[in-house]
């Protein structure tokens, strides 16, 4: 086996050991390799092992993998630029990282003329990071509602990318943090709201006892980024 291969095998397991602590279905949780700054190679092996659902930070990187390799599914988790939205609509079956009502307007209106009703998550800023992206817990119930009432996206739960710990029970307080903005949400807005996207390699399996369906795995899949 490729070493891709034996990295994701052993994520896969973590995964499941981690939902069987929890008295979760692993089939709730979803695997997103984070593959920003990976080559397409390294890629076409995880894809070869399984792994189907590929996350990218930057639009233009993305559209040359996509070119590349036939087959996988791209889910966008980094920072996107309004000029960015019609060809991030075309190319992404979920967007991790709304934070604006103005970014909304627009990935709407551009879905809108693609005739695609785009899946989309609010990012969450829950430290109120000056540098990091994300709304703010405080106008996040505001853009839930803006959004709600685009046709043409399905807003489909909440993303964080907490402060960095390097001990994870340092990071589950955001992610039960999240867990519950979204149950609150839930109640206020009756939105089903079934997405949780947290944990990254080095917490994931805290991210998935808290309630995480989306984990977004790079390193621990790819090895460390800038080889
Ligand atoms: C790179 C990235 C990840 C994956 O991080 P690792 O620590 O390498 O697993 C997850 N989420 C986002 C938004 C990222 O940019």
């Amino acid at each position: 086996m490729s070493e891709v291969a034996d990295n994701l095998a052993l994520v896969r397991q973590r995964i499941a050991a981690a939902c069987q602590r929890a008295g979760r279905d692993p089939s709730g949780v979803r695997l997103v390799a984070a593959s920003k700054t990976v080559g397409p190679a390294r890629i076409a092996e995880a894809l070869a092992a399984g792994q189907k659902i590929f996350g990218e930070n930057y639009v233009q990187e993305a559209r040359g993998k996509a070119a590349e390799l036939p087959g996988a599914t791209w889910h966008f988790i980094g920072r996107l630029q309004t000029n960015k939205a019609a060809q991030a609509v075309k190319l992404f079956e979920l967007i991790h990282s709304l934070d604006s009502a103005r970014l909304a307007v627009e990935l709407d209106r551009r879905a809108r003329a693609a005739g695609k009703v785009q899946e989309v998550l609010i990012e969450v800023n829950l430290a109120g990071e000056e540098t990091k992206a994300g709304v703010p817990e405080a106008e996040l119930g505001d853009l839930v509602r803006r959004v709600s009432e685009l046709a043409n996206l399905e807003l489909r739960g909440l993303m964080c990318l907490p402060p960095f710990f390097d001990q994870p029970e340092r990071v589950r307080p955001y992610f039960i943090r999240l867990r519950r903005l979204r149950d609150e949400l839930r109640e206020s807005s009756g939105l089903a709201l079934p997405e949780l996207s947290m944990g990254m390699s080095g917490d994931f399996e805290a991210a998935i006892e808290e309630g995480a369906t989306l984990v977004r795995v790079g390193t621990a899949i790819f090895g460390r980024r800038g080889r």
